[in-house]
């Protein structure tokens, strides 16, 4: 695996099983037990009712494009290379939204409503990172 060189999430009691889950292929995210509302980001108690009781289930991983930018303006050395390179929201089909790259397709290819599908990208030994691809 080449050095890794982006910068990495802190991986914490809180966060932990997302990112244990993506390691394993699945996309983990935490759903309140008082009112079932899906939370992402990862939180300690529920946006939508406040209860800090939650489980954390294996979503579809499918949804479709929110929002799409292709960023052409370097903010961070480290994605140098990548220039230029996207950023999606992704409306999940079970409610929450999250950012993420389309991978396998040229910027240009993905527009606002495609449908897409996670893949997950083991970027070191500890790190997956989920992306998104075209469905
Ligand atoms: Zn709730």
């Amino acid at each position: 695996m080449a050095e890794y060189k982006k910068p990495l999430p802190t991986i914490d009691d809180m966060n932990r099983p997302f990112w244990e889950g993506a390691k394993n292929n699945e996309l983990k995210m935490q759903r309140c037990l008082d009112c079932g509302h899906i939370r992402y980001p990862i939180n300690h108690i529920c946006t939508n009712c406040l209860s800090e009781d939650a489980e954390w289930i294996n979503l579809s991983g499918r949804g479709s494009i929110f929002s799409y930018v292709v960023f052409y303006q370097l903010y961070n050395q480290a994605f140098k290379e990548d220039i230029p390179y996207n950023v999606a929201l992704v409306q999940l089909d079970e409610g929450p939204r999250m950012f993420g790259n389309i991978v396998g397709c040229a910027n240009d290819d993905a527009k606002v409503g495609d449908r897409v599908e996670v893949v997950f990208d083991p970027v070191t030994e500890d790190v997956t990172i989920p992306r998104f691809r075209l469905a």
